[in-house]
């Protein structure tokens, strides 16, 4: 295994695997990815793989629409379909002061070049006429956007840097890190499975690297104590659900007509989208409680919490009242799994405070819909910045 390197990526989730991809595609040919379990075995693998271009800021906005872009250039690079459903995004609004939010919005979208569309009620009651729309004043619709299979998206990149020249190294978990002057020496862990279990046997491994990136997701309190800088990002419960197949749902598809895109609507705080038949439904509940505050103990790897259906009771009815023929259909599934929350919802990107070659990727909620992006992005500013000499 190679032990010096020009880059090290810490964590092989979607963002930092999108990180150590662009690094390679950047032109640094020396560039380390590490994972103390699998790829994707932290928040990315149970995320519902939304990739929303609706955001207010410019800035994220770019990210997002990089993403979406990139991700569908994938295949042909790599071989490996990530399943993006190209279903668009239908984003409703119960009142005149939501699309007055949306018009808003729609500044930011022209300047980034964003399509979108207005929809009148009547316009979406003929498209989909399963959604209720009486109380609707109107909506925004994304026609290029959908939604992916996060873990897929991640392995078409994992491949795609790999054949750029990335190493993946997996059960390697980062101790500590050192700053030695010119370099960074960072302490590893071999990861070993005890009884279901990870836990870190005695064999140390010594990486020195001229730049390190730190993508940890739920570990950003563990990361920030190795570090001894304060990383403002804790995990929190967010879940979602899986329905049984709908039957008017069911019939309506097997009219020929096509899948209905993701619906949001942003007064009642959910999101819906078809699966197979049925439909998931992904609240932003109130109150969902932080975990593992002080850092994730090793045995929590691609685990779930049990589903709490009494804290998503509202969004359950108000999805029940926008689409009326899943009063009928019954649950098939359910996750609730940790998703990591700053306290604005935007992630920290960049330089971290003090420390020299030492960049953060942490804190991400919307991980899969900024990974492409983030790692464009935070790539260019490594490289240019490594240029200029001001990194
Ligand atoms: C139920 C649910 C639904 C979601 N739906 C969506 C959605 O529709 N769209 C969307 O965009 N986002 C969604 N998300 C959020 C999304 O899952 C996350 O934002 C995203 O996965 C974060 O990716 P990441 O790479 O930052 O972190 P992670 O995927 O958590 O990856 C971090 C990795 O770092 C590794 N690691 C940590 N510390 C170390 C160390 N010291 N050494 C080595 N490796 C380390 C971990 O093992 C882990 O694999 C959802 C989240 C949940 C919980």
């Amino acid at each position: 295994m190679k032990t010096n390197v020009k880059a090290v990526v810490v964590g092989g989730g979607a963002v930092g695997t999108s990180i150590a991809y662009h690094l390679a595609r950047g032109g640094w040919n020396d560039v380390m990815l590490l994972e103390r379990d699998e790829l994707t075995s932290g928040s990315t693998w149970h995320a519902a793989g939304l990739l929303p271009l609706f955001n207010m800021s410019y800035a994220t906005t770019h990210i997002h629409q990089y993403s979406v872009e990139f991700y569908k250039t994938l295949e042909a690079e790599t071989g490996l379909n990530a399943g993006f459903s190209v279903v668009g995004n239908l984003r409703m609004a119960q009142s005149q002061h939501r699309m007055d939010e949306y018009m808003l919005y729609a500044s930011t979208a022209e300047t980034c070049g964003v399509p979108f569309e207005w929809m009148t009620p009547n316009q979406i009651k003929d498209r989909w006429p399963l959604v209720r729309t009486e109380d609707l004043v109107g909506a925004i619709y994304h026609p290029t956007d959908g939604y992916i299979n996060p873990a897929d998206v991640t392995m078409a990149m994992a491949k795609g840097a790999r054949q750029r020249g990335v190493f993946i190294e997996r059960k390697l978990q980062v101790d500590s890190y050192h700053w030695r002057g010119s370099e960074w020496e960072i302490i590893c862990s071999k990861m070993v499975e005890k009884g279901g279990n990870l836990v870190q046997s005695n064999e140390k491994i010594t990486i020195t690297a001229e730049h390190v990136v730190t993508a940890t997701g739920n570990h950003a309190q563990r990361t920030a104590a190795s570090l001894g800088i304060k990383i403002p990002a804790i995990p929190v419960e967010h879940q979602f659900i899986v329905t049984e197949p709908d039957k008017e749902l069911v019939k309506f598809r097997e009219l020929g007509n096509s899948e209905h895109p993701v619906l949001r609507d942003a007064d009642a705080k959910w999101y819906v989208r078809e699966e197979r038949g049925g439909w998931i439904l992904g609240p932003y509940e109130k109150n969902a409680p932080a975990r593992f505050e002080y850092g994730v103990p090793d045995s929590f790897r691609a685990d779930l919490f049990p589903l709490d259906l009494d804290r998503i009771e509202q969004e359950y009815l108000s999805m029940i009242h926008r689409i009326p023929s899943t009063e009928e259909v019954g649950l098939k599934d359910d996750f609730n799994g940790p998703i990591c929350y700053t306290p604005d919802g935007n992630p920290l990107v960049g330089p971290a405070p003090g420390l020299r070659n030492l960049w953060l990727a942490e804190g991400f909620s919307f991980g899969i819909t900024a990974a492409g992006g983030t790692g464009y992005y935070l790539a260019q500013m490594m490289i240019e910045l490594s240029v200029t000499g001001s990194g």
